[in-house]
Order: structure tokens, then C-alpha cells, then sequence
């Protein structure tokens, strides 16, 4: 393997990746002389073409991506995004519209934020939706949002979110952040919100219950209408986190169970790449008693054509800017309507299949620490290798040599050791196959050559870092050489 150097090591003064022709117009000097123009980028790198494209190729094939293999990230959805809907969202016509066009002249776009809008009420059995939040994060904030101001109206806003201990860390953080105090709920053996406890816990002073079915363990909350009579007899309101969609959706719908409010994922579920930072869209639907407080513009349909619904008195307010990252709603609506309801169902079906299959093929190599059947992930434990000293971070690394991404790790925390797969639907035989060869290997190995484990990745461009010596020590600038790096 080729170690690549730094683009500024191999800068040599004078190249240039680039030509271009002599000014033949008269040159302006004064426009931009009382501006801050640099007149020179101190250091910049100076390479021809071809070496400017092999370093940023090679540092490319140096990456996974869900385009090359199996990417079982647990929790987040990693499935692969069918071209054609980046292809629809990429239409020049919608990379060209502004969001401060006149009214008019985006009608077409207006439709498709108002169509996906209702699609996404009939996927999920709510009311209507917002569009705006850009990630789940956001979105929970926004619905603990819209919590706060309908009891707020009432009186009283209360102090109190309960969040059962499987649940994300978003969830206490969201709540936390729209002023809520945060109190947790055990999970039973069975890795479900315990009824007793629940009763318990729940009392007048308590907002809302926050949910996630299935939960983090995969494991569907079978007691979701009884545990919604028990928070609404006190007043509360159910928020169910839906980043788990994928186990539902065409098959049930959250609405039904007596949710109030409800966050999707449109990139982990609607099948938008992500990973690495966005964009993102987390849209939050409601029940009719919240709608008015949804934040503003609504997107209506009215005499003249659609319009930006502003006149909302008792809107939670704009939450972000414009309208919400239209593109990854793009993507969301060519994905529901290129399945249709046949198509949805088989989503979740197949999601669901090619977990437990995983589950089964690997039962007897690693640890469950909860036996319940599960839907679309499964979450296993170290607890098995823990007895040869091999950790979690040790069988993590070691998939990394197989040429495999790792699944998520520790999380949720009730499992000790944790490794969260989740296939998604878009998989086929062979390539879960593939995984389930790796593990069984590594479970080997773990008898019979822990040290190999102990050292990975062996293969790999970078080995083993120091985790924590990055996270305390953090060397932003590098001033050295790759030389000098691998020495290091
Ligand atoms: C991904 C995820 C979130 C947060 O969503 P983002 O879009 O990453 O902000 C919340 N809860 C669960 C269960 C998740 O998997």
C-alpha cells in the first residue's frame, strides 16, 4: 500500500493543476482595493493535475461506504440508497430554485413538500407534519417543543420526562434542553419499559413518556397501548423517537398505538446517504391537539395555488431556516413512491428477516444478553470473548480486517460489551453471509489467537489509534511529515 503523503508534502513551487487563458478585457483594479482580498494563500500546495487527482483517488480508497459492502451500524439504518432518487433530487430544476423565489414560481416545490407531508401522515397514522427539523435530534427537541407549549397554554408545563434506560442519548439531551428534568425508567428482563415502574414513575408532574419502539435492543414494545393509558390517565403525552421505522413501516403504524408525537429519520429510514455529518431531515408529526403549535410556515393549499402558511399564533416559532433540507425530502418521496405500499411493507419485512437470521447464525458465538425475538437489529455482547480478554473494540477491529464495517458499539447501555448489528433490507444472503463468517472466525480466533485480535486492524492504512489520547491530546495542526507520522 502506498503510504499517502500529505497534499503539502508533495507540493513543488511553480505546478499547477490548472491553465487558463489570458485576460483579453480591460482589468478593473479599484473594485475590490478597499476589500480584505488576500493577495496569496500563504503555503498553499502547488501540484499538477494528475497528482492532484491520484492524491485525492487514493485517499478516497481508503474509505467504506455503503456503496462498497456492509456497513451493520446498529441503529442507524446504514442501508444503500437507491441512485434514482439522488438522481430526481439532483434535477437541475430543483438545484436551481431559491429559497427566496416568489410564491409562484415554486408551486411544483410546494407540492412536494405538501405530498410528502401527507404521504408521511399516512405512513405513520398522525395527523400532519412539520419538514423542518434536519436530524432526529432536532426533531425531538422540536416535539418536546411542541409538548411544553400545549401544557404551557394549560398552566403548567410541568418538570418531569421520563426515558427508559435503552433509550438514545438524544433523548435526555432533547429533553434536558427544552427544560425538562430527566427521570429514568428500568427496563424488565424481557429489555422492555416495565409496567409496574412505569405507574410508579409516572405522575402528575410529568410531561411526557419518550419512547422507542422497537427499542434500541430491537425489541418491540408489545405493552405500547397500555403504557400510552398510563401516561395519558396522568395527563402526560407519549413521544415516540422513530428512528426504528424501519422495522414498521407498511406493516404498523405508530399512530395507532396512541403516540402523540413522533420523529422520523427520513435519512436513516427514506434512504438518504448520511454518516459524516448531513444533510439530514428529522420531519416530527402530531396529533391534532398539537398542530397549532407547529412550527411556522405550514406549507396550505389555497384559491390561488400553495402558499406559506405564517399566521399561526400559536406556533412554537421557526426552527430553523427556510424550509427544511428540501433535497433529502426529494429523495424521501421519490423512495415512497417508487415502493408504494407493497413495497413499504416488504421493507420492513425483509429488515426484520435478515436481522434475525443474523441473530440465529450467530446465537451460539456471541452472547444475547436479552432473549426476546427481535425485529430489524439484534444486539450482542463481549461477554463470551470477555473470558479470553477480548473486548468489543477487539472484535470490532478484527471485522475491520475482514474487510467488514464494524456494528455499533456499547450502546444501548444496559448491554455491557455491546455490538448492535443491523443489516437493513437492501442485503443480500451473501453478503450477511460474509459477516456471519467473519464473527464465527473471530469468535475462533478469540480461543485460540487472542493476541491477533488484541493487535487489529493489521491491514488497514491506520492501525489501532489511541481513542483517548485523541480525545484529551488533540493535535489539530500537524507541522511534520508522513515519515515522521508513522514513526509516531
Ligand atoms: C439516530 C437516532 C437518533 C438521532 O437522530 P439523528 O438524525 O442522528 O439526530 C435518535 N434516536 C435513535 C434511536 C437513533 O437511532
Amino acid at each position: 500500500m502506498i503510504r499517502e503523503p500529505l497534499i503539502f508534502e508533495i507540493s513543488n513551487e511553480g505546478k499547477s493543476a490548472f491553465s487558463l487563458p489570458n485576460i483579453d478585457v480591460p482589468v478593473k483594479e479599484d473594485i475590490l482595493k478597499n476589500l480584505p482580498v488576500r493577495k496569496e494563500i500563504a503555503g498553499f500546495p502547488q501540484v499538477s493535475e494528475p497528482e492532484l487527482v491520484r492524491h485525492f483517488t487514493r485517499l478516497s480508497k481508503t474509505n467504506y461506504c455503503v456503496d462498497e459492502g456492509f456497513y451493520p451500524l446498529g441503529s442507524c439504518t446504514m442501508k444503500y440508497n437507491p441512485k434514482v432518487n439522488e438522481k430526481i433530487a439532483n434535477n437541475h430544476k430543483f438545484l436551481s430554485s431559491h429559497p427566496f423565489s416568489p410564491i409562484d414560481l415554486v408551486q411544483g416545490n410546494l407540492e412536494i413538500l405538501k405530498m410528502t407531508e401527507e404521504l408521511l401522515v399516512e405512513i405513520t397514522g398522525m395527523d400532519a407534519f412539520t419538514l423542518q427539523p434536519s436530524a432526529g435530534a432536532q426533531g425531538e427537541l422540536v416535539g418536546m417543543m411542541l409538548i411544553r407549549a400545549l401544557l404551557e397554554e394549560k398552566g403548567d408545563p410541568r418538570k418531569i420526562v421520563l426515558i427508559p434506560d435503552s433509550a438514545h442519548g438524544t433523548n435526555p439531551s432533547s429533553a434536558h434542553i427544552c427544560g425538562y428534568k430527566v427521570q429514568e425508567v428500568k427496563s424488565n428482563k424481557s429489555g422492555t419499559v416495565d409496567l409496574a415502574n412505569l405507574l410508579n414513575a409516572m405522575k402528575e408532574d410529568v410531561a411526557a413518556l419518550m419512547i422507542t419502539n422497537p427499542n434500541t435492543l430491537g425489541v418491540f414494545e408489545f405493552d405500547i397501548k397500555k403504557i400510552a393509558e398510563i401516561v395519558h390517565a396522568k395527563g402526560g403525552f407519549i413521544y415516540m423517537d422513530g428512528a426504528n421505522m424501519n422495522a414498521l413501516i407498511g406493516n404498523c403504524r405508530p399512530g395507532d398505538m396512541d403516540v402523540d408525537v413522533i420523529h422520523l429519520n427520513l435519512h436513516k429510514t427514506f434512504s438518504t446517504p448520511h454518516g459524516g455529518g448531513g444533510p439530514g431531515s428529522g420531519p416530527v408529526g402530531v396529533k391534532k391537539e398539537l398542530i397549532p403549535y407547529l412550527p411556522v410556515p405550514l406549507v396550505e393549499k389555497g384559491e390561488k395555488g400553495y402558499f406559506l402558511d405564517f399566521d399561526r399564533p400559536k406556533s412554537i416559532g421557526r426552527i430553523r431556516s427556510f424550509y427544511g433540507n428540501f433535497q433529502v425530502v426529494v429523495k424521501a418521496l421519490a423512495y415512497v413512491l417508487s415502493l408504494g405500499h407493497e413495497g413499504m411493507k416488504e421493507v420492513s419485512e425483509i429488515a426484520v428477516l435478515n436481522s434475525n437470521y443474523i441473530r440465529k447464525c450467530l446465537e451460539e458465538d456471541f452472547h444475547l444478553e436479552y432473549k426476546t425475538p427481535t425485529l430489524h437489529e439484534c444486539v450482542f455482547s463481549d461477554k463470551f470473548q470477555k473470558v479470553h480478554g477480548i473486548t468489543n473494540l477487539d472484535i470490532a477491529k478484527r471485522l475491520i480486517d475482514y474487510g467488514v464495517h464494524p456494528p455499533t458499539m456499547s450502546f444501548p447501555l444496559i448491554v455491557h460489551g455491546a455490538l448492535m448489528v443491523e443489516p437493513t433490507e437492501t442485503e443480500s444472503k451473501r453478503d450477511l453471509d460474509i459477516f456471519i463468517d467473519a464473527m464465527k472466525k473471530i469468535a475462533q480466533e478469540a480461543k485460540t489467537n487472542p493476541n491477533v485480535l488484541k493487535g487489529a486492524p493489521h491491514e488497514t492504512y491506520v492501525r489501532r489509534l489511541d481513542e483517548i489520547g485523541a480525545a484529551r491530546n488533540q493535535v489539530l495542526k500537524w507541522e511534520g511529515t508522513a515519515a515522521q507520522n508513522e514513526k509516531d
